[in-house]
């Protein structure tokens, strides 16, 4: 046959790692894995592609993979090989035993932010048919929970970005908040960077002179946790030199009044004393955002991942309204979501306060709604359950067994000594993942499961564009999907119907189920999407059988918002110090985050060489006046303490860092997890714990 016959077809697909889904081709390679193709039509990477994505094949053939189901032995203690009929009976006994023993509410189920929109849609379901508990939550939590409550409170409605990323260049200025995305999710950067070539500006805030802040034309430094302050000392500078947009206020917005008040309490003087940024700085940032025609703000974990993130999130919406900067063309407020579905992960029913279509679960219409589509009386569906970290917190306690799928709590949640105490408390853990992670390592079941490239499903990126992602390659044999260990447990649990394998299915019925929602998805099917480059939600089903399809809906909020009045709120905030400030034994803020190497808890990108060789491990990057002061050199071991624990990795020595503020990556376990020493005070809010400022202090770990 002619070279061209013999070479396996391209399959277009999206990455597995963050919420860009940056697009590439990919063909079957042979053992067990695939070769990527650029794939230059998908608008949001346009063939670009991060180490991340480039190297993600690699994970397929893992030599570290899990091959086959373990279940714990009494005998030895150990995690060893076991038939899945055995490790499905066992699941099925230890979930039916805590059920019996401690009520429904005893059994948790704990989701992630990469699982695809059917596996979050049946994950949901599952806990709330089949076993019947409120007990749900899922790691998205900790990623975008305050600025989807922030957007929720001020539009109605959270869509990550309320545009898509290519109008981003066309803005004349965007103001970015507590993201690296140079090092989070480089290919966007290209949108920042036809932004300045079109003329446009960048304005960074990062307490760190990242790579991003770098290309920026004004970098503000504020101290973490203050950017609440900051955003009200513009806010009233812009108030001051009366470049506030009245005629948009008045006609499409309401609390603007008290909002104003609580800005003006923040005088430039004061905000300078709290945050550390200059009065000439806010001055500067100020007439680049207001002299754009056009402005675009957008945040990401530095703001949220606050005790006060919703009203930090909420000040920097309050800035976007009063200069008109939502609502209209090449403008707006947005977030940029981390992980691959934390936009769809969230919409379909593995937050414990939703059901799916991003409905509330204490709504009785949207109960009414999705029970009907599930077939199950409304009064059966149990209520809202705990947030993540207090999710975890209960473990061992009021919640007694657990399924976990996607997710690596004992690395990436906070105080993670204490969240793996409660893991080990458990009677019973079930992990479903594709390598034995950390927290897998403490489970008496693992289920070894299916891949991006090795399964179809869709997903739905920062834009709130759903994808597809193609099944590329078949899973080697032992292998299963998160479909199928639903399945099957709902089986031995006595619902034989009702868990599809087949993702297609699984998702004509989260059609149904979000059809009316706010994110609706009705008139989404999977031939639509292998037809064109995504469709943003919302997209309800046509009219009629016979009329045109909903062209689904990029730009939000032009016609108004989501709110009952069609106005967006304003909502009144004012600056509050953080969960925990610095003291004379704990002097030196914590602020941790991530490397363009790794990602997230890097339970797969620390098992790829060229990742692992490009960041082998934790560092504790610090100014080097606070290097001298503590007594270490660049290279040397630094030990960081707070009250929740001590973490030891070598001293990175810098002056792109405050000298009052030290910066730990978070994707290791061992001596130096980040997660140890973090604190989970609680956005009263979203729920999100304080991940970016606490309090700690430096030692020489080499003394
Ligand atoms: Fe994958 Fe994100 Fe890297 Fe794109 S930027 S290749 S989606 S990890």
């Amino acid at each position: 046959a002619p070279a061209a016959a013999r070479t396996p077809a391209l399959v277009p697909t999206h990455c597995p790692y963050c919420s860009l889904q940056c697009g590439m081709n990919l063909r079957a390679s042979g053992a067990g894995t695939v070769e990527i193709v650029e794939r230059e039509d998908f608008p949001v990477n346009r063939g670009a592609l991060c180490g991340k994505g480039r190297t993600a094949p690699e994970v397929l053939s893992s030599r570290v993979r899990l091959t086959g189901p373990l279940v714990r032995r009494p005998a030895t203690g150990r995690l060893e090989p076991a038939t899945w009929e055995e490790a499905l009976r066992v699941t099925a006994d230890g979930l039916r035993r805590a059920r019996a023993l401690h009520g429904a509410d005893a059994v948790g189920v704990f989701g992630g932010g990469g699982l695809t929109n059917e596996k979050a849609y049946a994950l949901g379901k599952f806990a709330r048919v089949v076993l019947g508990t409120s007990q749900i939550d899922y790691n998205g939590r900790f990623c975008m929970s305050s600025a989807a409550a922030a957007h929720t409170r001020a539009f109605g409605l959270d869509r990550g970005l309320p545009f898509p990323l290519e109008d981003v260049p066309r803005t004349g200025c965007v103001v970015l908040v507590g993201s690296n995305l140079a090092e989070t999710m480089p290919p966007a950067l290209r949108h920042l960077t036809e932004l300045r070539e079109n003329g446009g500006t960048l304005i960074v805030v990062d307490p760190r002179r990242t790579k991003t802040a770098e290309q920026a034309d004004l970098h503000l430094a504020p101290r973490p946790g203050t950017d609440l302050a900051l955003a009200l000392g513009l806010l009233h500078l812009v108030v001051a030199q009366g470049r506030t947009d009245e005629e948009f206020i008045r006609a499409r917005t309401t609390g603007w009044e008290e909002a104003r008040a609580a800005a003006m309490a923040h005088w430039p003087e004061l905000v300078e004393r709290i945050t550390g940024v200059g009065v000439p700085e806010l001055r500067a940032a100020v007439d680049l955002f207001c002299d754009a025609p056009a402005a675009m703000v957008l945040t990401a974990r530095g703001p949220e991942q606050q005790s006060k993130g919703t009203d930090t999130v909420g000040a920097w919406i309050n800035l976007a309204l009063a200069t008109g900067n939502a609502g209209r063309p090449l403008s707006g407020y947005g977030c940029l979501t981390g992980q691959g579905n934390g936009q769809g992960g969230r919409e379909h029913g593995q937050k414990a306060d939703q059901l799916p279509g991003y409905r509330k679960l204490d709504d009785p219409a949207a109960r009414e709604h999705v029970a009907r589509v599930w077939g199950v009386d409304p009064a059966s569906l149990p209520g809202p359950g705990r947030s993540a970290y207090e999710l975890l917190d209960a473990l061992g306690r009021d919640v007694r067994a657990l399924l976990l799928m996607g997710s690596n709590p004992v690395v990436s949640a906070p105080r993670a000594a204490h969240v793996e105490e409660r893991l080990r408390a458990l009677d019973f853990l079930a992990v479903a993942d594709v390598v034995l992670s950390e927290t897998a390592e403490l489970a008496d079941v693992v289920f070894p499961v299916t891949q991006w490239a090795e399964e179809t499903g869709t997903t739905t990126n920062l834009e709130g564009r759903v994808l597809l992602r193609r099944r590329a390659i078949t899973p080697p044999e032992g292998i299963r999907s998160d479909l199928e260990v639903l399945h099957a447990l709902a089986g031995l649990l006595g619902h034989e119907k009702g868990f599809p394998t087949d993702p297609e299915e699984v998702f004509g019925e989260l059609r149904r189920a979000s059809s009316g929602g706010p994110a609706d998805y009705a008139g989404i099917s999977y031939r639509r999407l292998e037809e064109e480059q995504g469709v943003f939600w919302p997209c309800p089903e046509a009219a009629e059988p016979a009329g045109d399809a909903h062209p689904g809906t990029p730009r939000l909020f032009l016609d108004g918002f989501a709110t009952p009045d069609g106005r967006a709120r304003f909502v009144p905030v004012v600056h509050r110090e953080a969960g925990e400030e610095t003291d004379a034994e704990y002097p030196v803020v914590l602020t941790t985050g991530r490397v363009v190497a790794q990602y997230q808890s890097g339970a797969q990108t620390r098992r790829v060489a060229e990742l692992n060789a490009a960041a082998p491990g934790p560092f504790v990057e610090m100014h080097p006046r606070l290097a001298a002061r503590v007594g270490v050199v660049d290279g040397e071991p630094v030990a960081v303490v707070s009250r929740r624990g001590r973490a030891v990795a070598p001293a990175r020595v810098t002056e792109t860092i405050r000298p009052d503020t030290v910066f730990m990556p978070f994707h290791w376990p061992g001596e130096g997890r980040a997660n140890t020493l973090t604190n989970p005070a609680l956005d009263p809010v979203s729920r999100m714990p304080e991940f970016k400022v606490c309090a700690v202090r430096l030692e020489r770990a080499s003394a």
